[in-house]
């Protein structure tokens, strides 16, 4: 794959360039591609899987193929079905629709099993029973040759018995495995006599009891491609030498096919960790509130914290598809979702620190309905009702008793526009005995709707606002970076130690427009000035609304200061 450019240019993928020379060579009908995206049910998947799971069903859907999804499931004491779930899960919800039946490389034990012997009768296989430290011992290193196990050139028949024995449970765990018979000396580490089976007294969650003999990753994966005639198995790079291997079972073993792998680069996000093992330690110790923890980079996490198929799809589809690994800044994942919900999420009023405004020239008891568009520029979005009330909540930031020209918000004496209202000027302010304001007093002026003031004298800054009586309370939680170092655990350091301690605020006595309560869980919505926001999936009842903050409408990370 060497003739094909590494470079990481914007929306390349190199396996669709490939394919498509293939096809164009007549070498592959389109329609024969075929593809599988094969997880290992020990963990949620994460914006990495995402990568994977758009280039294989993405690659089928392109060129009118079929993609597999396959659970490598050959470890059973990691793996379970509360992962299987959520993995089925998140592959429709990014919008993939796998061919047939959801296969199992467990499905293909006997037949694994069948391979197993195939190779122990042509000799190319034996049960070694050196121990753990000794394989070490005899592997050799990456500049010495290894050395021929003592038990390498045991007869055909013993090995088919003790294979057998290991089979019926008659062998303890460890205490010998099956290898394949390769080159002790190949300079490659995996070519040197891999293991194919081994013992592991576990009940699997597919096949029960059956087996207490599993075969190993590199035995199961191609062998399984071949099974289920994939043409193209793609992998992340770090299987780049592993590849030698899987071409040599699928030469030496009567499979059904010929599958080729191919490998990318895998996606590496700053500010994060795309490990299953780190994942499932930041649940197992609780340092986040499970896989589905908003903050997590799961697929479950993000679509909770309000990430939609649409932009993740649009994100792999923007980093695109190289031979080379490369660290992807976060600030491109939100931009991905930024830039969807600017075009689709409609527009809202949400207060999230309240200050009571009084407009003392409106008749008390009195509901205004005015009304405001969905959104600026879809108007298949439609429109919204805002009523007006005497008292209102309005940020607590967005008033000052003096302010320098920069502030554009409301001052003790000065103008602003209510968003979507009128304008107000501010007359008085109430404080409690310690000082702190608790209200703000202003007069309207009923001619500005929608004009500028007769006077001609415009407000400079536009603020929110949600009616006090008319709104609703709700709680909203304010996610931020779950890791504030760009490379959590760089150095000496444990990646615990870069967790960023404030990335969950809970606030609790928000207001939100009336309309809002009556969201449905997963909706989006742009809070005016705020930022991008959910109806938490689990969470949100109309009794109890509950919104999970996506993203802020800025990028904050980057150091420039939006103010407005
Ligand atoms: P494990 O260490 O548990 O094997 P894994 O991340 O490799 O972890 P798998 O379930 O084996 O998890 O991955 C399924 C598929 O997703 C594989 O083909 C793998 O190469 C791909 N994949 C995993 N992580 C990434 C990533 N960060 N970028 C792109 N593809 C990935
Ligand atoms: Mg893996």
């Amino acid at each position: 794959m060497s003739e094909h450019s590494s470079e990481p240019t914007r929306g390349s993928n190199f396996l669709r360039n490939h394919i498509q020379a293939e096809v164009d060579e007549g070498r592959l009908q389109p329609q024969d591609l075929m593809t599988r995206f094969p997880p290992e049910p020990n963990g949620y998947l994460h914006i990495g899987h995402a990568k994977s799971i758009c280039l294989n069903f993405g690659l089928a859907e392109y060129f009118g193929g079929r993609c597999n999804l396959r659970f490598d499931d050959t470890n059973p004491e990691k793996e379970n079905q509360e992962y299987i779930d959520a993995i089925l899960e998140d592959v429709r919800w990014l919008g993939f629709e796998w061919n047939g039946e959801v296969r199992h490389a467990s499905g293909y034990f006997d037949q694994l099993h069948d391979y197993a012997l195939h190779l122990i009768r042509e000799g190319l296989a034996y049960v070694d029973e050196l121990s753990a430290e000794q394989v070490r011992e005899y592997r050799g290193t990456l500049t010495e040759p290894g050395r021929n196990s003592p038990y390498r050139d045991r007869p055909v028949e013993e090995n088919l018995a003790l294979f057998e024995k290991m089979r019926n449970g008659e062998l303890d765990e460890g205490s010998c495995a099956l290898r394949a018979k390769i080159d002790m000396a190949s300079p490659n580490m995996n070519m040197r006599d891999p293991t194919i089976y081994r013992i592991r007294k576990a009940a699997h969650h597919q096949t029960g009891d059956k087996w207490c003999i599993y075969p190993t990753y590199d035995f199961a994966h191609g062998q399984s491609d071949a099974i289920e005639g994939i043409t193209h198995s793609i992998c992340t790079l770090e299987f780049e030498d592993h590849r030698p291997l899987y071409d040599w079972f699928i030469e030496h073993l009567p499979v059904p096919a010929r599958p080729r792998q191919y490998e990318f680069g895998r996606l590496n996000l700053n500010f994060t960790v795309t490990s299953k093992r780190k994942l499932k330690q930041l649940v197992d110790e609780g340092h986040v509130d499970g896989w589905r923890d908003p903050r997590m980079p799961t697929l479950q996490g993000m679509r909770r914290r309000g990430y939609t198929p649409r932009a993740i799809r649009q994100f792999c589809d923007m980093i695109g598809v190289s031979r080379s690994d490369g660290i992807v800044d976060m600030s491109a994942l939100e931009h991905s979702i930024r830039d969807d919900l600017n075009q689709n999420a409609p527009r809202a009023m949400c207060v999230l620190d309240p200050l009571k405004l009084v407009i003392t020239n409106f008749p008390q008891g009195e509901v205004e309905m005015l009304s405001a568009p969905g959104h600026p520029s879809r108007d298949d979005l439609g429109e919204r009702q805002l009523p007006l009330t005497r008292e209102i909540w309005i940020e607590r930031e967005d008033f000052r008793e003096e302010a320098n020209k920069k502030y554009k918000r409301l001052v003790l004496g000065k103008k602003v526009r209510l968003r979507n209202a009128y304008v107000l000027t501010a007359e008085d302010v109430i404080k409690d005995a310690d000082g702190n304001i608790t209200e703000v007093h202003c007069s309207y002026d009923a001619d500005t709707l929608g004009a500028d003031p007769a006077d001609g004298v415009k407000p400079k800054g536009v603020i929110h606002w949600v009616s006090a009586s008319e709104g609703r309370q709700a709680t909203v939680r304010l996610y931020d970076r779950l890791f504030n170092h760009e490379a959590p655990g760089r150095g000496d350091v444990d990646f615990l130690q870069h967790l960023n301690p404030d990335s969950l605020k809970v606030l609790d006595n928000c207001w939100i427009e009336a309309g809002l309560a009556e969201a449905q869980p997963e909706q989006n919505f742009q809070f005016e000035r705020q930022g991008y926001f959910v109806a938490d999936r689990f969470d949100h009842s109309a009794e109890q609304p509950v919104f999970n903050r996506t993203v802020e409408l800025r990028d904050s990370w980057s150091r420039i200061e939006a103010q407005d």
